[in-house]
């Protein structure tokens, strides 16, 4: 409480010009403030003290570290530079994701080819399952029809020696 309001004095203020030293003041739960920066469109890159106990903790305190505004063309640069980083730290984002992706798929991919070359395999069983079925058909049909020109053969014989013992 003694630091904060040394701080406040006015006289206290221009001594230090711009800005209060790092861990000049205690925040309203008694640790030592820490500072942080601001990246808002109204305040970029000024830097503020917070509670010393992070952001989970409920005291509310705040107080610029940086006395003065961001102004002039150090503030459209600082602008610029935080959205620049925005977007480069996006992109890393994206190129994260799409590289994290693509070690997902390569596994995938890997399983689709061997399935596919297990489904060729399995055609080509079946092709050649097709054709000694039709090799086994073929045979099967050549011996029907061996024993039927032997049945006709045979009972032709049987009719000639029937009619020759009338
Ligand atoms: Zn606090």
């Amino acid at each position: 409480m003694a630091a904060e309001s040394e701080g406040g004095s006015s006289s206290t203020v221009q001594d230090f010009g711009n800005e209060f030293p790092v861990g000049f003041f205690e925040c309203d739960c008694g640790k030592q403030a820490l500072v942080r920066q601001a990246w808002t469109d109204a305040n970029p890159g000024r830097r503020f003290y917070r509670c010393g106990a992070g952001w989970r903790s409920e005291c509310n305190y705040f107080r610029w570290k940086d006395l003065e505004k961001p102004h002039g063309w150090q503030y459209k640069a600082l602008l610029e530079a935080r959205d620049i980083i925005k977007a480069q730290d996006a992109e890393l984002k994206r190129l994260r994701e799409t590289q994290a992706e693509g070690n997902r798929i390569y596994p995938v991919e890997v399983g689709l080819l061997e399935f596919q070359t297990k489904i060729e395999q399995l055609e080509k069983e079946s092709i050649d399952l097709k054709s000694d079925l039709k090799a086994s058909n073929e045979k099967e049909q050549t011996l029907r029809e061996v024993l039927i020109i032997s049945w006709i053969g045979f009972i032709c014989v049987l009719a000639t020696v029937v009619h020759a013992f009338k």
